[in-house]
């Protein structure tokens, strides 16, 4: 296996969002981190292109684009762009590198010259949708990068795997009905944007192709991983992806300053080696990170030092965090999660066939 590629351009750090959680800071802790555990020394460093405006449009509205276009270069520092959106004057040529960044991962991911790669990108974008900014987000970067995998280099079925504690509703709004890419999220309930239910599932020519797994406060290593093995793991070997992508955002760490989840680096170094097992069984090891929330600098910093080194790796290492113990959970509610989403997931039922138009010729 080669070793992965690190998408990253110092115009992120341009993307100045004043006091806000969502900071160069973050980056800066992580690439801080990558030199001082040698990590660094592994990784071919890419620097993304701008992403052309005709890929953007696949996506995003002409009138959001223009708006948000203006918008940045007439913003000073910290301008809101929605209740909870900062943009600035750097955060126009961030957001088309973070996009950029997406596509060019697939790009080389689906044309061989890497197996993994990891998009060390911000602004985030799993909220963002087709016609406005939405929770720190501006274009929705792994939506761009499945669209490309989809409509340029023509796969038939992308998975995209959302471990961030927040749903991504952004990501399930464009894709909901649309049987060409199967998505999973993982996240925090309740909590913010409010959607991500058990019986989301998709719709119309989509219908079975969204899996919401909304966890109680304090789930972590134990419980993601179990969800992903008796969930995740038997729906991807019905839906046989040709590209998984992740959105890595690591809010659900239990020291994150945002949610109230209780996941380790250690839990997200399991995460990422069941990710791989699953890329091997289907899609020739082939998976993109592509970096969304984490809000705790430093747990930030560990939990993507532990995806990468699992990247090299190729197994989850144990990681000593002096960032408190975990939250204790009562893990008995989990049976019960478990059975009422297999129960309404239609890619778990035995009878469930994939539409004909997804299938390879
Ligand atoms: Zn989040």
């Amino acid at each position: 296996m080669s070793e992965p590629w690190l998408y990253y351009s110092d115009s992120f750090l341009a993307h100045d969002t004043g006091g806000h959680p969502e900071s160069p800071e973050r980056l800066r802790s992580i690439l801080k981190q990558l030199e001082t555990s040698d990590l660094r020394r592994h990784l071919t460093v890419k620097n993304p292109r701008l992403i052309e405006r005709d890929l953007l449009l696949r996506l995003h509205e002409p009138r959001y684009l223009a708006e948000l276009e203006a918008f940045c270069a007439q913003a000073g520092s910290g301008r809101r762009l929605d209740e909870d959106t900062i943009a600035s004057p750097g955060s126009w040529a961030a957001a088309l590198n973070a996009a950029g960044a997406a596509v060019d991962m697939t790009e080389a991911l689906l044309s061989d010259r890497c197996d993994t790669a990891f998009s060390l990108a911000r602004p985030p974008g799993h909220h963002a949708m087709p016609q406005h900014s939405m929770g720190f987000c501006l274009f929705n970067n792994v939506a761009l990068a499945a669209l490309y995998a989809l409509e340029r280099v023509g796969l038939k079925r992308v998975a995209i795997l959302d471990w961030d504690a927040h749903h991504g509703n952004g990501t399930e709004h464009v894709f909901y009905r649309d049987p060409r890419v199967f998505f999973v999220s993982w996240h925090q309930d309740p909590n913010w944007p409010g959607t991500g239910l058990i019986e989301d599932i998709g719709e119309g020519p989509g219908m079975g192709y969204n899996l919401n797994i909304p966890l109680p406060v304090g789930y972590g290593d134990a419980e993601f991983l179990r969800t992903f093995e008796t969930l995740v793991a038997p729906a991807l070997d019905k839906f046989q992806p040709e590209l998984i992508l992740v959105s890595a955002g690591y809010d659900a760490h239990h020291a994150d300053i945002l949610t109230q989840m209780g996941l380790t680096a250690t839990g997200f170094a399991q995460l990422t080696e069941a990710v791989m097992k699953q890329a091997g069984r289907h899609c020739r090891g082939k998976a993109g990170f592509l970096l969304e929330g984490g809000y705790h600098v430093q747990a930030l910093a560990n939990s993507v030092s532990a995806t990468i080194d699992t990247l090299l790796e190729e197994q989850a290492r144990r990681f000593a965090e002096s960032l408190g113990p975990a939250p204790e959970v009562d893990p008995l509610a989990l049976d019960a999660l478990i059975e009422k989403i297999s129960a309404v997931q239609p890619l778990l039922q035995r009878d469930f066939k994939l539409a004909a138009d997804i299938l390879v010729d």
